[in-house]
Order: C-alpha cells, then structure tokens, then sequence
C-alpha cells in the first residue's frame, strides 16, 4: 500500500494532480546503493536529469554522491545544491560553449566527451581560459541493450560517443592538445536495462578499448560504465530497491582493473525510479462501444513517457475500494493527443468521478519532463514527511 490511513485522509482533499515522494524508500535506496558501491571501491554519481527535484537533490548531495549532468544548467545546479566540483562530470552529444565555459569555470571533475571537434572546442576554450580539462572520451561500444529503441543509446547507429571507427584519430588529437588531459573512458548502452548480460557485454568492450589505450601507451585512469540499471515497474511494492549487489557484482567479476583503475557508475532511474508516485484523480467515466475509459486529471503533459516511448507503469486505485467490482478500462489523461494514455485495458476496481488514482515508479524522467503543453499548470509535489 502506498498510504497509510492516516496519509489517506490527509491527500483525500489535496489538489491533484501531484508527485508524491517517499523521502524514507529513497534514503534506503542510497543507502543500499552507497553500501554495494563502497564496499567495492567503486564510485557513483547519480544521474541528475532523471529528477532534479530539491529535496531528492539535497537527500543524493547529503549522501556524498557525485553528479552527473548533462547541461550547463545542470552543471550549475549541481553546485548550488553542494556538490563538489571533483565529482561533477558533464556529458551530451551537444555542449554548447557557454555550457562548456560554466563547467570550466567550475572546474568540474571531467567532461565525457562525444565527438573528435568537441574535443577540439574544448581544448581551445580552456586554452582561452588558461586550464587543463580533464575528459573522458565516450566510445560507443555496439552493445545492443535490448531495451526500447528510443533508450537504446550504444549501437552504431545511435548518435552517441566517437564511434570506434574514429579512436585512431581520437587518439591523436588528444596527443596533440595541450589544454585537455585524458583521464578516463566512459560507456552508456542504455536505460532500463534488467538483463545482465547486457552489462557483461559491456565489461567486455571496456577492457577492449582499455587496453587499446593503454598498449599504445595512454594510462586510463577512470573506467566510466555509465548508468542504465533498470528497475521493477509491475512490481513497485515486491521490489522496490533494485538488486545493486549483483548489478555491481557483474562488473567486479567481468571488468579487469588494478589499483591505478577507479570505476565509475552513473545511475538515475534505478536511484529515483521507485521513490515517486503520480497522484491524480478521475475526473469522468466513460463507456465507448468496447471500451471503458477512465479519464484522469493528470496526463502527458505531468507524465510522458507512456507517450513517448509506450512505456509501463503501474496503476493502481488509492485506498479502499466501496465497490468490490473489477472493470477493465483504458486509463487517458485530458489532452488533446490520442497519445495521452497511461494504459490500455487496465483491470481495476470499478472507480468513479473524485477517486484517486496512483501511478507508480514515477521518479526517473517524470516531474522533470513535465510541459506546459496546452497550458497546463506548473506540476505540484508532495513529500512523505509533509503527511
Ligand atoms: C541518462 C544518462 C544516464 C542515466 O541513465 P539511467 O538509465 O537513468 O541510469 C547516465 N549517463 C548518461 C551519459 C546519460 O545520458
């Protein structure tokens, strides 16, 4: 249960739609996280655009994880929030100059670098500013993580990384740039990734291209695997903490490293995944020619990711059901997009005008892709300990 009586009737007259945030599964979750990586010496710097709401930034910082951005702004607000510049990286396909400029004046940890000119950019504006940027080159190893295609982000064809075919070259402007140093390689394959072999296919390729480095004389430092983990959207209540120990289990065992090696992780969705919750409430029911709907408060405009990548998430009616009848109906939310709808042929207890409705595991890249599309309002939140 997702609520207690108590919390129940505190949300019964709460205005919806909201986020809410359970601060206690998302302490034990970084502390599980926080235990699983220690124990191995491994580092983890968690993945800010999968939810940068304060308090869940403040619970992360406290916690001492690193950050990792993926835009300027992200990079900044890294800082406000108190992380250390020594464990702030920044990645993405498309660093402007004045994101590249805002990291440098920061003096970040590194930037995962993703194309041979971004390395050139690089090299020039810290010239200009008279500092050596640390990076990691981001290769894009092939690896297929059997995930949906708009999340798949390690195969040749996705537009992520300096293909392998380019390392050569790589190479040697690196060498030859006297404003940035090579510190590490960095990986991401994908996200919602359940299967381990992924991962271990992933090792692999890193000890691959480690080696490579390192026989043509380039000490790597920093093993960067990037994120990825997935977590349990049927099951939010039977898992509600992802299996970190055998996730970090595989790269202990598969990546070859020596005491000149750190590994680095960046995790997002499976930190934040399960601490959220979309609340909204059945606004009207309505019966078509084979269908029943339920249409909610809440839509693609609070929650997308049903809409962009048809992803699942579990929904379930909040509280005591007065009817003891199931009905099976598509669940849609108010705007003007066919594409708004959070599921199809949801069994559930007959529910009605004014019900709450939860959909679950919606911490990672919910709140934070929220638009104003047809003008909707800014999306609320609720915290655990506010009820
Ligand atoms: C999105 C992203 C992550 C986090 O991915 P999750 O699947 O949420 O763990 C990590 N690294 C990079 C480079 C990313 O773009």
């Amino acid at each position: 249960m997702l609520f207690n009586n108590t919390q129940l009737e505190r949300i019964a007259g709460a205005e919806t739609p909201f986020y809410y945030y359970d601060l206690d599964l998302l302490n034990d979750t970084l502390d599980q996280v926080k235990a699983a990586a220690d124990k191995r010496g491994f580092h983890v710097h968690y993945a800010l655009k999968a939810n940068f709401n304060e308090r869940l930034l403040d619970l992360i910082q406290s916690k001492g994880f690193g950050a990792d951005c993926v835009s300027g702004a992200e990079v900044q607000k890294s800082i406000d929030k108190g992380f250390t510049p020594e464990k702030i990286t920044f990645a993405g396909v498309g660093k402007s100059d004045k994101e590249i400029i805002t990291a440098l004046k920061h003096g970040i940890f590194a930037f995962n670098v993703e194309s041979i000119q971004e390395m050139e950019v690089i090299n020039e504006l810290a010239g200009e500013q008279n500092v050596v940027a640390h990076v990691s080159l981001r290769i894009n190893p092939n690896v297929d993580a059997n995930t949906h295609h708009y999340i798949t982000t390690g195969l040749d064809e996705n537009k992520f990384g300096v293909p392998t075919s380019e390392l050569e070259t790589a190479a040697d402007v690196i060498r030859n740039a006297t404003n940035v140093s090579l510190i590490g390689l960095h990986f991401h394959v994908g996200s919602q990734i359940t299967d381990m072999n992924v991962f271990k296919s992933l090792c692999v390729k890193v000890n691959e291209w480690k080696n490579w480095f390192e026989d043509r004389g380039t000490q790597i430092r920093v093993l960067n695997v990037g994120g990825g983990l997935g977590v349990d959207y049927h099951d939010p209540d039977g898992n509600p903490i992802p299996d970190f120990e055998a996730y970090f289990d595989i790269f202990d065992k598969f990546l070859e490293r020596s005491a000149l090696h750190e590994v680095h992780f960046e995790l997002g969705r499976a930190i934040v995944g399960q601490c959220g919750s979309l609340i909204t409430r059945v606004l009207y029911t309505k019966s078509g020619l084979k269908k029943n709907f339920l249409i909610l408060d809440a839509g693609m405009t609070e929650l997308m990711r049903p809409a962009l990548y048809q992803a699942y998430h579990k929904i379930e009616k909040v509280g005591f059901s007065d009817s003891q009848k199931e009905m099976i109906y598509d669940v849609v939310g108010p705007i003007c997009e066919s594409s708004d709808c959070f599921g199809k042929e949801v069994p559930l207890p007959e529910s009605g005008r004014g019900n709450l409705i939860a959909i679950r595991t919606a911490g990672a890249y919910g709140e934070v892709m929220a638009s104003n599309y047809n003008l909707r309002e800014e999306v609320r939140y609720i915290y655990s300990d506010e009820l």
